[in-house]
């Protein structure tokens, strides 16, 4: 008894102070959304000085498209979308250019990289204010007007070597005379040829491909291709798990720049911002372990008599030996399970220590991210998550505003996980699609004004530490009665605009 009253005036307390603190950090967070604002548009002038340069010169074209240079659409349109970066330093610009060209040349990426540099500190500041997403996506703009810089490819965990940016973990394979092939992962240097030519090296000696394909579906003897973060083992194809491998590595970097405050406290950020603490890049973090099965027969047999559900299941990510399993169907679309699990995954091993997460309550958004997360794809160079027409969010859609089936948050937040998953299908069916909804509105209701609180609160149930979970009304400052009013006016909005784009 005595406890359960200690916690209770603990609950109270912190529900008095964090919506001030919640208030304060939102205030600091819009002032810094202005200055990005006049930052742009310092840059916008400056350039039409340039482009104005360039008409007086006769160089219309030249002018036009440095003033498109700044007309891109940088609206989040719903999404989150970050612009993969470039693997090799910018050239310089060449002195056998014209000088007008040069000149305005020059200028222009004078002005771009200062921009870049002034966003950098701003940056700086969103850390210390404690909005680790909104000082991510500083940095990402950094990137777009200087690829190069080297404070922000630090952060993002890149290394120079020449004139390339890489991985360490690329660096200590070059260094072992490795090189990367795109359809056979690391080779040794001396090897390439012979793979390409249909030789493998198998167990000390050279074998043709048809046999190495023999001995490897046997998973006993399955490939394993090894990037920076991965290990991936298949008994599908050397080709496929370069393939699965090249795509978590994709999603990897994503997810770490969207989930950044999940990773480290804001002090250790700010920190990193500050370049006080050089964080060592590790060249050998422990890498996520995933098993890629060529058929779903060989997956059922390989984990029937731990789970006697797989049957039923199209990826499965288990804790306790941590590893995600998949299987190849050639019928589906592979990679939205595959992200699925691969975010059980990424914010499990975020420490060794094993737990239970969200047994008791708070199990919707373990559910809830993952669901999300499966919405990461690839269009147009860039990389997304959110498209509101994913069909999970589709769905949630559905199930608010037509059949009007909603739990409220204050009860559905309280569900632990056996309660989350008890039931059959459609009681299922119901509960993840409203967890993704939810996790959607958290991320972007109001230009993502919860997304730090909805990984703050990620951070706090995952954490083997935390004698609590801080929940989203308490990091938020808002009650669940008034998440549940703004989560219904976040799906109205959303219908709307997908209604307007398909018109
Ligand atoms: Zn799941």
């Amino acid at each position: 008894m005595r406890t359960r009253a200690l916690l209770l005036v603990l609950s109270v307390t912190s529900l008095g102070t964090d919506p001030a603190l919640a208030q304060r950090t939102r205030s600091a967070v819009d002032a810094i959304r202005a200055q990005r604002r006049e930052l742009r548009e310092a840059l916008r002038a400056e350039l039409e000085k340039t482009a104005l340069f360039c008409e007086e010169r006769d160089l219309p074209e030249a002018a036009e498209a440095i003033r498109r240079s700044l007309d891109e659409d940088d609206s989040e349109d719903g999404r989150i979308a970050l612009r993969p970066l470039p693997k090799s330093v910018q050239p310089p610009i060449p002195p056998s250019l014209p000088d007008d060209e040069r000149l305005w040349r020059s200028r222009v990426r004078r002005a771009r990289t200062e921009h870049a540099g002034r966003l950098y500190l701003l940056a700086r500041k969103a850390m210390r204010e404690r909005s680790p997403s909104l000082a991510y996506a500083l940095l990402q703009e950094v990137t777009e007007f200087d690829p190069d810089h080297e404070s922000t490819r630090r952060l993002l965990g890149w290394v120079r070597s020449g004139n390339e940016w890489i991985t360490p973990f690329a660096r200590s394979m070059m260094v072992k005379r490795y090189v990367w092939h795109d359809r056979f992962g690391w080779l040794r240097r001396t090897h390439v040829e012979k793979y390409e030519r249909g030789e493998r090296y198998y167990g000390g000696k050279w074998i043709s491909a048809e046999r190495e394909a023999d001995i490897r579906h046997d998973f006993r003897n399955a490939w394993e291709v090894e990037t920076a973060h991965y290990r991936v083992r298949t008994n599908h194809s050397l080709e496929e798990g370069v393939r699965i491998a090249r795509a978590l590595e994709l999603y990897h970097g994503f997810f770490k720049q969207v989930f950044a405050g999940f990773f480290t406290d804001p002090e250790q950020q700010a920190a990193l911002f500050d370049g006080a603490s050089r964080r060592r890049s590790r060249v050998d973090p422990p890498k996520h372990t995933v098993h890629f099965f060529r058929t779903k027969g060989d997956y059922v047999a390989a984990l029937r008599d731990r789970f006697p559900q797989i049957e039923i299941t199209n990826g499965l990510y288990q804790s306790g030996d941590r590893i995600a399993y998949f299987f190849h169907d050639p019928a589906g679309e592979n990679l939205p399970t595959i992200f699925h699990e691969a975010t059980h995954q990424l914010f499990y091993e975020s420490d060794s220590r094993p737990r239970e997460v969200g047994l008791d309550a708070h199990f919707w958004i373990v559910e809830g991210i993952a669901c999300y997360m499966e919405s990461f794809t690839r269009t147009d160079g860039k990389l997304t998550i959110g498209d509101p027409e994913y069909i999970r969010f589709d769905n949630a859609r559905y199930r608010l505003l037509e059949s009007m089936d909603y739990e409220p948050f204050a009860r559905f937040s309280a569900l632990g996980m056996r309660e989350f998953q008890y039931g059959g299908r459609e009681d299922l069916g119901k509960r993840y699609s409203q967890a993704s909804g939810l996790s959607h509105f958290l991320m972007h209701y109001d230009g993502g004004r919860y997304r730090d609180a909805l990984v703050a609160h990620l951070a706090s149930l995952y954490s083997p530490t935390s004698r609590r979970v801080r929940t989203i009304p308490e990091l938020t400052g808002v009650t669940p009665a008034e998440l549940d009013r703004q989560y219904a006016e976040h799906l109205r909005a959303q219908k709307q605009a997908l209604a307007a784009r398909t018109d």
